[in-house]
């Protein structure tokens, strides 16, 4: 095939993998304009349609986010903070201002504290080295926080561009949507905001008429437990509607499996309980901490599902990592699976989650 470049973005043409940037059908070549398949959509339905990019892929499109002056907004998922903060984004941003979103606020249990929550998110992304201007809690899904962040963007954007980066799956293009659907007049985006010379793949949506917010493609973390289950697997642990906390009172030497994804085992303390935090549809079982090795073994992939036999062929091996628990209200977190909150402390347990997944432990937001 002759290389053709999108009309809308720049990007080199392709018509074999729809996932990827550029993809475009084969019987869309025959069009006296060629538009890969993201700037058709944006152009025909107003719509942000998600691609992916590696993370080395990404470090080398955006050399012009660096260079260029405008403002960063990184949205997150509050489900899978670990998988969806991106360590490198100092490196991507340099010097200018970020907005730290935190997308799917919806799914949390009422009685979020969102201060904490807030605190905990501006501490994690200042322990990768990302120093953010504020923090917002929003739900794109549903409309909650967005127009305070909204008024906020104008006002840090200073009249420039607005840079929107994010890993794949965090709502990226659903915020984008949204915003969308909000301003008024942007029919026919691709068109007003094609310059030629733009970063190849960075989708365009004119702010006004010098400035524009610019999609980025998603960025790959293989620290992201999505990447590790099936699709069908993805909506079963993606939880879908507010969480309701599940509460087992455990003794020293038992188990709780979520599905067969990942496992905490307590290993001493007196008994207490352990708050779980998980998509309603995971199912919790819990064992005998000394039967528990023999049940994953013989029953993973049937009792213990998630994972279904197509994860079971991809998912990395469960690793351990022990935690001794001191203080009060801690959660031990499963990223992109949930958490579990232990109110007492004065506990170790042992976490056990597929490798490169890594559990992490917080101070409770709730
Ligand atoms: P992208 O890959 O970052 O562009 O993510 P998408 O916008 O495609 O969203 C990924 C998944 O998260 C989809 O199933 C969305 O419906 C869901 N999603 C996005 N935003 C929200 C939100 O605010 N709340 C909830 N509950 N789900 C969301």
């Amino acid at each position: 095939m002759e290389s053709i470049d999108c009309q809308g973005c720049g990007v080199l043409i392709q018509t074999s993998d729809q996932d990827k940037l550029g993809y475009t059908p084969e019987t869309a070549l025959e069009k006296e304009t060629v538009l890969c398949q993201r700037c058709f959509r944006l152009k025909h339905y107003n719509e942000i349609q998600d691609v992916s990019v590696s993370d080395n892929e990404f470090l080398q499109m955006v050399s012009s986010i660096r260079d260029a002056n405008g403002l960063v907004v990184h949205v997150i998922d509050i489900f899978d903070v670990n998988g969806s903060l991106i360590k490198s984004l100092p490196r991507i941003t340099g010097d200018n201002p970020i907005v730290l979103v935190g997308n799917k606020t919806d799914l949390l249990p009422k009685s979020t504290n969102r201060r904490k929550l807030e605190h905990w998110l501006r501490a994690s992304a200042k322990d990768l080295g990302i120093k953010v201007k504020g923090v917002y809690l929003i739900s794109s899904v549903k409309g909650h926080g967005m127009q305070e962040l909204m008024e906020d963007i104008e006002k840090y954007r200073n009249h420039k561009d607005v840079y929107v980066v994010g890993t794949t799956n965090v709502g990226k293009s659903t915020f984008i949507n949204r915003l969308i659907n909000q301003s008024t007049g942007v029919k026919d985006v691709i068109t007003t905001s094609y310059f030629p010379g733009t970063t190849l793949g960075f989708i365009e949506i004119p702010l006004d008429d010098n400035t524009a917010l610019i999609d980025t493609p998603g960025i790959v973390n293989k620290q992201q437990m999505a990447h590790y289950v099936s699709e069908h697997d993805l909506k079963l642990i993606t939880p879908s509607k507010e969480v309701k906390p599940k509460t087992y009172q455990l003794n020293s030497k038992q188990t709780l499996f979520f599905g067969g994804l990942a496992r905490l085992d307590v290993v001493k303390g007196d008994k207490q309980s352990f708050v779980c935090y998980f998509s309603n549809q995971l199912p919790i079982h819990r064992t005998k901490l000394e039967k528990a090795d023999e049940l994953y073994e013989n029953h993973k992939g049937e009792m213990l599902t998630p994972p279904d036999a197509q994860t079971l062929n991809v998912l990395p091996e469960l690793t351990e990592n022990t935690f001794k628990i001191m203080d009060e209200r801690m959660d031990v977190v499963f990223p992109g699976l949930g958490w579990v909150s232990i109110p007492d402390g004065n506990v170790t347990v042992v976490a056990h989650s597929p490798t490169g997944v890594s559990v992490t432990l917080r101070k409770s937001f709730l």
